[in-house]
């Protein structure tokens, strides 16, 4: 989707100078536009098939019969740039903003496209300097507020990146109140590693403030009631992901497990997985339960257990799990057929995507906080093997 509009973006300009061009000059026989129109079709044609190069020949070719089309000018920087062809995307938009025959909003058109070169070409500064006077006008306030932000973010200056997003969300876009949180929680972490708790906790509790549902702060929070030693604040902390985050609870079954432990409260955690698996079925989670009960009480009861589960919600990596404990309780060698379909099962399971970013369909094989495919924050959820699960 994203491709799509960045695609469509010099269409959109392209079209607006059309449309320009045929509402502000009467036609006539020699008027350029008319005699463009197929030429511009075409061009048009070439973008819509991704084939930037023919587009960019035929819209250079147009620029020779009318050198001052602004709009044709922002459209073919925007296509050098996508092509990877900053130099020359630069050098257009750094012409049309010397020129002085251009209409405000032109201007800042022009300004917003070469703050994307700047940022493409890595020259972080100079984006940033024509991003803050970009900010000041009205009509492109929030977009250079966007990019400052995005800029900040893939230097991983997070006290610019929070300041920005908060002047986005104070005008009235929330939605910028749960990146700010992942910003926090990046200081967290890396105040943690340096071994800064003091300052890791502050920031932990503004992630929380900046967004009560954040999974990641949660568990953050979690953690660190569980390295001070407050494990039922911990155990509160973990299980509060199941409001926050439902899907990302296996995330922290295994810390659950060990508060648990260390409290010597086993029951407990199994009554916590029992009660958590009715209000949600998650293989991951019975998974755990299957194997606790296994090293309590055999293959045989584990296998019972799984199988309750897996008659009401299918899902192969919890199959794989009841063969190969069936195989082990009832010892049937590797070569046998049963251990031939554990080991065939084995095989399509190892490997698989583990998490699925919903925004652009990345697949992880571990949990990432931030997508690296869209760089979405919080957007990948474990891959609940939807194969067969309805
Ligand atoms: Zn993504």
């Amino acid at each position: 989707m994203v491709e799509l509009l960045w695609l469509l973006l010099p269409v959109a300009a392209a079209s607006g100078w059309f449309a320009a061009r045929r509402t502000c000059r009467p036609a006539s026989a020699s008027d350029g536009a008319t005699d463009c129109k197929p030429q511009y079709f075409k061009g048009l044609n070439y973008v819509l098939n991704e084939q930037p190069d023919k587009a960019i020949e035929i819209f250079v070719g147009m620029l020779e019969v009318d050198s001052d089309a602004v709009e044709m000018h922002l459209a073919l920087g925007s296509l050098f740039r996508r092509r990877g062809e900053v130099d020359r995307a630069i050098r257009i938009h750094q012409s049309l903003i010397a020129r002085n025959d251009l209409t405000d909003e032109q201007r800042a058109e022009a300004l917003q496209e070469l703050a994307c070169d700047y940022t493409r070409a890595g020259l972080f500064d100079r984006a940033e300097r024509l991003l803050l006077e970009l900010s000041d006008i009205p009509s492109h306030h929030e977009i250079a507020l966007r990019l400052l932000v995005t800029i900040f973010q893939q230097q991983r200056d997070w006290d610019q990146a929070i300041s920005f997003a908060r002047r986005l969300a104070k005008a009235g876009d929330e939605s910028h109140l749960t990146n700010i949180a992942q910003y926090l929680c990046e200081q967290a972490d890396a105040a943690w590693r340096h071994g800064d708790m003091v300052r890791a906790e502050e920031k932990i509790r503004d992630a929380r403030d900046a967004d009560p549902k954040c999974a990641r702060a949660i568990i953050l929070e979690g953690n660190l009631h569980r390295h001070h030693g407050r494990l039922r604040e911990a155990i509160e902390s973990y299980e509060g992901i199941e409001d926050a985050a439902p899907d990302l609870l296996p995330l922290v079954v295994q810390q659950l497990k060990a508060c648990y432990t260390a409290l010597d409260d086993e029951a407990g955690f199994d009554a916590y997985l029992e009660q958590s698996l009715k209000r949600r079925p998650r293989t991951a989670l019975v998974r755990v339960l299957a194997e606790r009960i296994r090293a309590n009480e055999g293959e045989a009861a584990a296998a019972q257990r799984l199988e309750r589960f897996l008659v009401d919600s299918p899902s192969l990596s919890g199959l794989d799990y009841l063969v190969e404990l069936q195989a082990i309780s009832e010892g049937v060698p590797a070569c046998a057929p049963l251990g031939r379909v554990s080991h065939l099962l084995r095989r399509l399971t190892d490997g698989r995507a583990a998490f699925q970013c919903v925004h652009c369909g990345f697949n992880a094989k571990s949990h990432h906080w931030q997508c690296p495919g869209c760089k979405e924050w919080g957007s990948l959820r474990p891959i609940e093997p939807a194969d067969i699960h309805s």
